[in-house]
């Protein structure tokens, strides 16, 4: 792939004239205010677009459409509704070179993980919505009383730059599905897909006001969505500080609250694990998408007289990693996604060499011959405390802890013992002790051996992690209201 290729996707937003512009009411509007940001393209701190943002008056405009639409789209057949789900799903597919180019381009994916993980990881969740929705008893009895399940109104949605296109299918799938009119404001550092689902969702013939797509900042735009007393739900995936910051402001007004937050994800090696697929499986997983995961296995816990094997074992499944230009097909780690974000790692790069863990592999700065652009150099540290910042504190980036310990029941211990509860692994022979130390974890979800990623399988996190659950039959669920009607089976009097 060419540069020349996301030259041409941004003149191609940009010719149809959408960077300048909001989705709402379906038409693509120009915001009441005079605020642009610039997107930049990680891998050479260069500025590559620039897009309009909105305002509170936008999202206010945004709901009032979302508001009119509800009550055709929540009362349409739920088979349409799948059938329009269908289309989108198909689309994306479709335009899935457009899509993987604008995701590279805005966070820094390497061009073949947008092509083979972001995109169609992002159509499975419409995929999903679409077969769930089909058969999804909204009517059930029990005894005279009838049990209706029903889209829960007008959703606020709120995603994030890692996963961009994956994390607002997430969302936006499962709540027209369910019947629900949406908002969604996309990260405003990675717009560039959000406008190509704009606009997917317009040819795919959602009906005007059901979908809506204002950008904008966290303060402005997404604290408007979460205090707007016409918002039925708000979900947000993002940082645990927005998350808390979003329930804050949607409190007053006692909308339900999805949160999808941060993870620092346990990977336990029990000891009759196959080490050298257990450990190359954890430094791939743990660094898959340049560590820009909320689920992402970043503490390795190992028994502690293995650890040196671990060492040597995850310094070589390092080594084969290529760090470099995301739009070189070879590439398989390109730079974290922003600024921020190589600030933040670099700075906790540098707090656990402080703290003195053992630097396996990486260090602080660029990788060599990088000397522009957020990369940043895949780091192990080993003989990580588990109180040390780095195996308390989410990094976001490509640097993994491995944590050693002395008994099952200390990893167990050591696996739980941080505030966050999102993803963990467990890797070993003996299924029946893997599954039992699954059991024992408090997380949202527990990997046994490294499976395949399913879109069926409710994500979600325990303690600070979040509340509430996406993909799957638990996705759908998220957007629905419970409503019992009492008496609904008696006999008609005569
Ligand atoms: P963030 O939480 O600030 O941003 C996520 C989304 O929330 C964005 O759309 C943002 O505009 C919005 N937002 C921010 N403040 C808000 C507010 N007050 N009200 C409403 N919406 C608000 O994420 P970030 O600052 O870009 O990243 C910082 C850290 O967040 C990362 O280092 C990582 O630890 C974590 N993160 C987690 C995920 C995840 O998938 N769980 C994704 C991205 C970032």
């Amino acid at each position: 792939m060419e540069k020349d290729d996301t030259r041409h996707l941004v003149e191609q937003l940009k010719s149809a004239g959408h960077l300048d512009r909001l989705f709402i009411g379906g038409e693509w509007v120009r915001p009441s205010g005079q605020a642009r940001a610039r997107v930049i393209d990680p891998s050479t701190e260069e500025a590559v677009a620039e897009i309009a943002l909105g305002n509170a008056q936008d999202v206010a405009s945004a709901v009032a459409e979302a508001r009119r639409a509800f009550g055709a789209w929540s009362t349409s057949p739920a088979q349409n509704r799948a059938a329009i789900l269908d289309r989108v799903h198909s689309l994306i597919l479709e335009r899935v070179e457009l899509f993987a180019q604008a995701i590279s381009l805005e966070m820094g994916a390497a061009i073949a993980t947008a092509r083979s993980a972001q995109v169609p990881n992002a159509a499975a969740h419409i995929r999903v919505a679409r077969d769930s929705v089909s058969s999804y008893p909204f009517l059930t009895h029990r005894g005279d009383t009838a049990i209706l399940r029903e889209a829960i109104g007008v959703c606020a949605l709120i995603t994030p730059w890692n996963w961009p296109l994956y994390q607002i299918t997430a969302k936006v799938g499962p709540a027209l599905a369910a019947g629900c009119t949406v908002v969604l404001k996309p990260s405003e550092l990675s717009p560039l897909s959000a406008l190509l689902f704009a606009q997917v969702v317009h040819d795919a013939g959602v009906p005007a006001g059901v979908f809506n797509l204002v950008n904008g900042d966290g303060p402005e735009v997404g604290a408007a969505m979460a205090a707007h007393p016409d918002v039925d739900m708000i979900s947000i995936t993002g940082s645990t500080r927005a998350g808390v910051l979003v329930a804050q402001a949607a409190a007053p007004t006692v909308k339900r609250v999805a949160q999808e937050l941060g993870g620092k994800s346990p990977n336990v090696i029990l000891p009759d694990a196959d080490f050298t697929r257990a450990v190359t499986a954890g430094v791939a997983s743990g660094m898959r998408n340049v560590g820009q995961s909320c689920s992402a296995p970043t503490r390795m816990l190992v028994p502690r007289e293995r650890l040196a094997e671990v060492e040597r074992i995850a310094r070589e499944a390092v080594s084969a990693l290529v760090v470099g230009d995301p739009r070189s097909e070879r590439t398989t780690h390109g730079p974290v996604a922003n600024r921020a974000q190589f600030q933040r790692v670099q700075e906790m790069i540098a707090a656990g060499i402080d703290e003195g863990a053992q630097l396996v592999c990486g260090g602080p700065g660029r990788p060599q011959g990088l000397e522009r652009g957020f990369y940043v150099r895949p780091t192990v540290f080993s003989g990580v405390d588990p109180q040390m910042r780095i195996a308390q504190e989410e990094i976001f980036g490509p640097v993994l802890c491995i944590i050693p310990y002395g008994s099952v029941d200390e990893a167990v211990e050591i696996a739980n013992d941080t505030v966050y509860g999102l993803g963990a692994h467990v890797q070993g022979q003996d299924l029946a002790a893997a599954r039992a130390v699954a059991a024992r974890i408090r997380s949202g979800q527990v990997h046994i051996n490294n499976p395949a990623w399913s879109p069926h399988a409710p994500f979600g996190g325990y303690k600070r992690s979040g509340n509430g659950r996406e993909y799957g039959l638990e996705g759908l669920q998220e957007y629905l209201e419970t409503k019992a009607i009492l008496g609904f089976g008696q006999e008609q009097p005569a």
